[in-house]
């Protein structure tokens, strides 16, 4: 019998997968998680990367970015409220601070606002 690893494969792959969601300052998705999860856990695949990505959803540890045309990506859940930048050339998503606000003046009348999202697009400072 071999003595027990200090923490099983499964938990340590989890625990990369989080910890590099938690540490980013922009939405990673599934491949660029398998790059810096596997710095942790070499044998790591791209399904177990999509297995933990859904028990994360599920657990409400992260949340879902989606823009229009583009495969979704991940990010901590309970952030500020915040938008989205995209780069037209490199496809990154950057996270913006602030928000410009009252967008209510542009509802039609009787129309109630619930919730909105912005994207910018662009070219990003590596990229300009
Ligand atoms: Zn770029
Ligand atoms: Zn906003």
């Amino acid at each position: 019998m071999s003595e027990p690893a200090p923490q099983p494969r499964n938990t340590r792959q989890r625990t990369a997968i989080r910890e590099a969601i938690d540490a980013s300052d922009r939405p990673l998705g599934p491949q660029e998680l398998l790059e810096i999860g596997r710095r942790d856990v070499p044998s790591m695949s791209l399904a177990t990367v999509y297995r933990n990505i859904n028990a994360l959803l599920e657990e409400g540890a992260i949340t879902k970015v989606e823009l229009p045309g583009q495969p979704p990506l991940y990010e901590s859940a309970g952030l500020k409220h915040h938008h989205h930048f995209h780069c037209d050339k490199c496809g990154r998503v950057f996270d913006i601070e602030g928000c410009p606000g009252n967008l209510k003046p542009l509802l039609p009348e009787g129309f109630t606002l619930t919730g909105h999202e912005i994207t910018l697009y662009g070219r990003c400072a590596d990229c300009a």
